[in-house]
């Protein structure tokens, strides 16, 4: 099965392929690029799971007949922040969605915040949707802590801040293959890959099916 991702982040593309690769199921993952690009989406739903429906759709009616599409939205939600940035993390310090700025930005805004209150989640919804099957969605969420310095050159976004439940190094401190088994995408993954083992058996436990 080919699945076309809905992104334009290489970092997603990347994780995507290790997860699926992982889960030994049979399925390719190819990047929008490779399919001619994503088209433009205004990601104004207000949820992450209007804009990941947003993201499939735009991609799916671009590509031919019978294609299947993968979107994730995901972000960071700060409990100090009341849930911020939330939606918005791709576009914290402003428009230009500049990932070293945001960061910059979650840094002085957590400064004087003592680490008791440093709690934060990372959230990820995918969202499935093929030419003849509706859009599906998958959440995941991973609950973890925030550092006052950023650590580690690995990952992107937040994760040089971001340490997950049960750690001590950051995302951006641990090598791919294990920010794989603990990160918000892997746990909607999980959840993805269970429903796609059921359709490949033949039966479709869609709510109401
Ligand atoms: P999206 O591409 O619209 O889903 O925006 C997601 C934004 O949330 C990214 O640009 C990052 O700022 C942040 N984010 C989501 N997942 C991660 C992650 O795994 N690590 C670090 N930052 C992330």
């Amino acid at each position: 099965m080919r699945l076309y991702l809905a992104s334009g982040n290489v970092h997603k593309v990347a994780e995507f392929q290790e997860l699926a690769r992982s889960s030994g199921l049979p399925i390719e993952i190819v990047s929008a690029r490779a399919a001619g690009g994503m088209p433009a989406v205004n990601e104004d739903s207000g949820t992450f799971v209007g804009n990941a429906t947003k993201k499939a759709l735009a991609l799916l009616s671009a590509l031919p007949a019978q294609s299947w599409v993968l979107a994730d939205d995901s972000g960071l939600c700060v409990d100090a922040l009341h849930g911020d940035p939330g939606v918005e993390s791709a576009y914290y310090a402003g428009p230009e969605g500049d990932p070293a700025a945001n960061l910059r930005k979650l840094v002085e805004e957590l400064r004087d915040v003592p680490q008791e209150r440093r709690g934060a989640a990372f959230h990820c919804v995918l969202v499935l949707v093929g030419t003849s099957h509706p859009a599906q969605a998958f959440a995941g969420i991973c609950p973890g802590t925030l550092r006052e310095i950023p650590a580690g050159g690995a990952g992107f976004g937040y994760d040089p801040l971001f340490v997950p439940e049960g750690e001590t190094r950051t995302f951006a401190e641990m090598p791919e293959s294990e920010k794989n088994q603990l990160s918000h995408r892997a746990r909607a993954w999980a959840k993805l890959a269970a429903y796609l083992r059921t359709l490949a058996s033949g039966v479709d436990r869609r709510p109401g099916s």
